[in-house]
């Protein structure tokens, strides 16, 4: 069985973010970018699997910007066996992406797919939802735990939800997308990233794929948080409720 993996290249996660002087996005020029690190969870369990005998081979794919092949090679160097890079330069939005990896998927013909629960960028959590209604096929979310019967073609997956952990059976093939406590994700060793640079990568756009990409959304502003102000010791309980009761009016 193939396991497609789609990776995303984000601002990395330990970046002050800034937003664009004219409001319309964060800035990403000049800043380090980085694999999504709910990406970096879903190629490390894709990984655990094929080593486990229960998978052939690992496809890493990404959409976007030339760069995203560092990325690729990233995920090349932690273990994937080939990567595909839809090269797309404007702005992406989960649709369009979830279209494209749909249309990958009918090429590759994996038997599972796993995608990270979110981005850190824009936090849309999502395109697996979206790839899973596209294709049809069950969804595992947030996944905590997955375990692959290959024999019987279900994967049971436990996943975190509100009131504890739920535990699904899905039909392979099936899409799963990886929460933060499923694995810690292994760092590429030297010799690796050695190999992964003779690792190949496919070139193909959204055109090829004949993925017509639209945007249906539209980002009206983004905004800075308000600064946080302060925090204040205080002596004693009674000047906590006092605060509490007659500042904040919590209580
Ligand atoms: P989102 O729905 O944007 O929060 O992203 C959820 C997951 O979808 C990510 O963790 C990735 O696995 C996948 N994904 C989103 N955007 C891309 C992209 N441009 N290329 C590849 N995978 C993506």
């Amino acid at each position: 069985m193939k396991i497609m993996v789609a990776i995303k290249r984000v601002v990395d996660y330990a970046v002050k973010i800034r937003v664009k002087p004219d409001k319309s996005g964060v800035e990403t020029s000049n800043v380090k970018m980085s694999m999504n690190p709910f990406c970096e969870i879903a190629l490390e369990e894709a990984l655990r699997i094929k080593e486990s005998g229960r998978a052939s081979e690992v496809v890493a794919v990404s959409v976007g910007p030339t760069q995203c092949v560092d990325t690729l090679r990233t995920g090349l160097a932690m273990g994937a066996d080939r990567a595909i890079h839809v090269e797309h330069t404007g702005t992406l939005y989960p649709l369009s992406i979830a279209k494209i990896l749909k249309a990958l998927v009918d090429a590759e013909k994996p038997g599972l797919v796993i995608l990270g629960k979110q981005a850190i960028d824009d936090d849309c959590n999502q395109t697996g939802q979206m790839i899973a209604g596209l294709l049809k096929w069950p969804q595992g979310t947030f996944a905590s735990k997955v375990v692959l019967d290959e024999e019987n073609k279900v994967a049971t997956v436990e996943r975190e939800v509100d009131g504890g952990l739920e535990t699904l059976c899905l039909d392979l093939p099936a899409v799963i997308t990886t929460d933060l406590r499923l694995n810690q994700p292994r760092y590429a060793t030297l010799p690796n990233i050695m190999k992964a640079k003779s690792k190949p990568i496919k070139k193909l756009t959204p055109q090829d794929l004949n993925v017509e990409v639209k945007s249906d959304l539209e980002v009206v502003q983004v905004m800075e948080p308000p600064k946080r102000k302060a925090g204040v010791v205080l002596s004693s309980v009674d000047e906590l409720i006092d605060k509490l009761k007659n500042e904040a009016h919590v209580i």
